[in-house]
């Protein structure tokens, strides 16, 4: 494994590989979901690529960009035991030296999170997108966990023509359905057990929409009861969304995107579901 800080490293190795290159994008402090990510790449392609970088861009002013957990050797131990071949971990002033060009996905980036981050989405499609340019991938691997990064990213992709298919690697969860978050380790005993109300209100959208509620409003309705019940917790959205261009629902039709943020305590959490 190479462990590579400049982009004139990896692009010298990128120029000798001939065979398929996978990338997968990582904030690091890496868990199974990341894990789930690489292994995927691994299976699937001859060259993995990882890279780990905070990018400062896509958080806004007063968010967690200080407090984001780090542990790089931990994070090589993990890769280098999943076969990884390549990990890029280049400093802010590598990856933004001097700078004045950014990517704005317009449209889908103005809901939810988008909403709720202001720049968020122009900070993640800028930094992914030269993130490609460096790796030059053919395919390169996104978590489910993130629906509507994977939505901006896949829209970026498709219009500015750029030639490597994106890959949509499934929401990897703790015992208790708690989806897997570098964020999670903010949490504190009693917040850890009140954040398991994310999977559990997804679950209830999911069981009335099987048993046949196809009124939007009432599960949204039921789902902020639920969490309202949680004194640690407090919701940030819930949506029920058309899975490709956002916009809420009134009425179900197939498949509809339930997504949520809800911090709890003072840790911002996210998570979604596919009603089909
Ligand atoms: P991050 O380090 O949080 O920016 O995440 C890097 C990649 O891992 C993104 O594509 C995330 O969607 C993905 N990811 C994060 N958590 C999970 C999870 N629990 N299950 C699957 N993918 C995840």
């Amino acid at each position: 494994m190479q462990v590579i800080e400049t982009v004139s490293g990896v692009r010298n190795l990128r120029g000798q590989i001939k065979n398929s290159v996978g990338f997968v994008p990582t904030m690091g402090y890496l868990h199974d979901g990341h894990l789930a990510l690489v292994k995927r790449a691994r299976a699937e392609t001859d060259t993995v690529v990882v890279s780990i970088f905070v990018n400062p861009t896509q958080f806004d002013v007063g968010e967690d960009l200080v407090s984001y957990p780090r542990d790089l050797e931990r994070d090589l131990e993990f890769l280098e035991r999943e076969k990884t071949d390549i990990v890029f971990v280049p400093s802010n002033k590598e990856m933004y030296p001097s700078f004045s060009t950014w990517i704005d996905v317009e449209g889908i980036t103005e809901k939810l999170e988008g909403l709720h981050r202001p720049g968020h989405f122009r900070g993640v499609a800028t930094v992914v997108a030269k993130l490609f340019n460096i790796v030059q991938p053919g395919r390169a691997y996104f978590g489910q966990k993130d629906a509507q990064q994977v939505l901006v990213i896949k829209r970026m992709v498709s219009d500015l023509k750029m030639n490597l298919e994106i890959v949509v690697v499934p929401t990897v969860r703790e015992s208790d359905g708690l989806a897997m978050s570098s964020r999670n380790v903010h949490l504190s005993h009693e917040e850890r057990r009140a954040a398991t109300v994310l999977f559990k209100a997804l679950s209830l959208a999911e069981e009335l929409w099987r048993g046949g509620e196809e009124d939007a409003d009432e599960i949204r309705f039921q789902m902020t009861s639920l969490i309202a019940g949680i004194s640690l917790a407090s919701i940030g959205y819930i949506s029920i969304a058309n899975i490709g261009t956002l916009e809420e629902m009134k009425i179900i039709t197939p498949p509809a995107l339930v997504s949520l943020a809800v911090r709890i305590g003072k840790t911002r959490l996210i998570d979604n579901a596919i009603l089909k």
